[in-house]
């Protein structure tokens, strides 16, 4: 550690922050590859503390109508957005992105926390009213508990939000983790939530590895859910250890996602959503573009238009003005994607933009790393058939639309995909056939809260977003009243007894 890091304690438990007792883990600033602060790692005692924080909340915030759940909420997330500002910078330095793009992230974290606080206006349950002669049932929902949230480095805060808000609307209580790599943002996050209003030991967050602090939230005894965030191995390990204790889990993983590019789509549309669908974040997007499949006979007109705009993408620090793309988040990342290019360029296809870091002097110590295209690899190339975490985009020419289909299904991963076409048909048809939880036509990208959200296949299990999110953070019990409860006789009784409580409440 060196003099000029910010040392910080770690966790932020019941309210307060918490000195954990773990190693101290640097925060690196993915433009400068240096470190800038630490922050101490959390223990298995100190994952335990804010479990316990989080369980001692818990009766007096389910206890709460929702609607006052959703008041309080509403009220802490104003206060954050009042102090966005200070979020910005301090997202850009941890994580490596661009102002601008910190600036969308964490208005659209704050927009998902009151999208669920409006729905905590408007939530109405089931009733059946003639199940038999006289009998009527209805669903009773009850949060789940103790839920905890693991999250990645890539969007830290929306990330947060998309679990944070529905769990506390429900009646949940919450312990969060975020990657090592990114503790900062999320820690101030829930300090400015505290200051909002938030009651304490509703949300707390841990610090450290995933592969301790991570795994002791997820074999916590008394934590019922996990939601996590991240990449399929790890999402498979946290869907086999929540098994013991049949804990339920939400697995939000990795995604391929295909663009098909039909020969009478908007050409030049395509091509631009082509390009920021795959370098926005500098490529590191579970929704991202990561294969394009293109109509033969437009191929090259698109192709060249996607090279043009990935050469001109403007390459810098998130911290200087006019800068389009930043750095890669961690240097493992970068080799990892590097060495994806290169076995693929080995087995084939045509390099057309970048291939590797930038040659400006400035940026030779951050994780940088030039747009890069590749055009026609073989279509059992790493490019193809892995997932690819950073600014590199494979480009195939196609025959018809079965192919792209074809070749689209052709993953084990199936989180979104997007049809460009102007035939109505058409896009019917790619919508209904494309193996994935979201299909853009003619757009990209773009999660709604309205909307569910979730992969198929390797992509994950559950849904985040929309009504939906709650069925994921609650227990339903089917409540039947029997007929006997409505008999003449017990009518009557009910009524006299009615009449005598009203007359006292009277004369209170
Ligand atoms: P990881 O799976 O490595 O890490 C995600 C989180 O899990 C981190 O907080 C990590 O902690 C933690 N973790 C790691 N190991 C364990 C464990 N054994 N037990 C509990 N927690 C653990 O993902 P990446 O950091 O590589 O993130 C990128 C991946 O996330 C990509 O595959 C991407 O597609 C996916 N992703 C999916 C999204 C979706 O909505 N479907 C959205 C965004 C990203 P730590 O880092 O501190 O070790």
């Amino acid at each position: 550690m060196t003099a000029t890091q910010t040392t910080y304690p770690g966790s932020f438990i019941a309210g307060a922050q918490h000195g954990n007792a773990g190693d101290p883990l640097e925060v690196v600033n993915p433009a400068e590859g240096r470190a800038f602060a630490s922050v101490a790692a959390a223990t298995e005692a100190d994952v335990d503390a804010a479990v316990h924080a989080a369980a001692s909340a818990l009766p007096a915030w389910s206890d709460l109508a929702v609607s006052k759940r959703g008041e309080i909420l509403g009220r802490a997330a104003h206060h954050v957005e009042e102090h966005i500002d200070e979020l910005i910078p301090l997202l850009t330095r941890e994580q490596g992105k661009t102002l601008r793009d910190s600036r969308i992230e964490i208005t659209k974290a704050i927009d998902t926390l009151m999208h669920y606080v409006g729905l905590s206006k408007a939530l109405r349950g089931a009733h059946t009213p003639n199940l038999d002669p006289g009998v009527e049932g209805y669903v009773l929902r009850r949060p789940l508990g103790v839920v905890g949230a693991i999250v990645p480095w890539n969007f830290p805060t929306t990330l947060l939000c998309n679990k944070l808000a529905p769990a506390l609307v429900a009646g949940n209580t919450v312990v969060a983790k975020p990657a090592a790599t990114t503790p900062l943002t999320t820690l101030r996050f829930a300090e400015l939530l505290a200051e909002g209003g938030l009651p304490e030991g509703v949300f707390n967050v841990v610090t450290g590895r995933g592969s301790q602090a991570g795994e002791a939230l997820v074999t916590h005894k008394d934590v019922r859910k996990i939601a996590f965030t991240g990449s399929t191995p790890v999402g498979e390990q946290i869907m086999a250890l929540a098994a013991r204790g049949t804990k339920r889990v939400t697995l939000e993983l990795g995604g391929s996602d295909p663009m098909i590019i039909c020969d009478d789509a908007d050409l030049a549309a395509a091509a631009s959503a082509a390009s920021m669908g795959r370098f926005y974040n500098c490529g590191q997007a579970c929704l991202a573009i990561k294969r394009v499949y293109v109509f033969d006979s437009v191929a090259d007109e698109v192709i060249e238009s996607i090279v043009e705009k990935a050469k001109r993408l403007k390459v810098g620090r998130g911290d200087v003005k006019g800068t389009q793309m930043g750095p890669m988040h961690t240097a493992g990342g970068r080799e990892e994607m590097s060495a994806q290019v290169s076995r693929t360029l080995k087995s084939g296809g045509e390099l057309r933009a970048g291939g590797g870091p930038p040659d400006d002097p400035d940026l030779a110590d951050g994780f940088f790393y030039e747009p890069t295209v590749v055009v026609d690899p073989p279509h059992d190339a790493p490019m193809a058939t892995e997932e690819v975490f950073g600014p590199a985009l494979p480009i195939w020419r196609v025959g018809d639309l079965d192919e792209a289909i074809e070749r689209a299904n052709a993953s084990p991963f199936g989180l979104g995909s997007s049809v460009w076409t102007r035939d109505l048909a058409r896009a019917r048809e790619a919508a209904t056939r494309i193996e994935a939880g979201y299909t853009w036509i003619n757009s990209r990208t773009k999660v709604y809260d309205e909307l569910p959200f979730g992969g198929w296949k390797s992509s994950g299990y559950g849904k985040e977003h929309g009504e939906e999110a709650f069925d994921y953070y609650t227990e339903t019990k089917s409540v039947v009243l029997g007929a006997t409860v409505l008999t003449g006789a017990t009518t009557k009784r009910r009524r006299a007894s009615a009449r005598s409580a009203s007359s006292e409440a009277r004369s209170v």
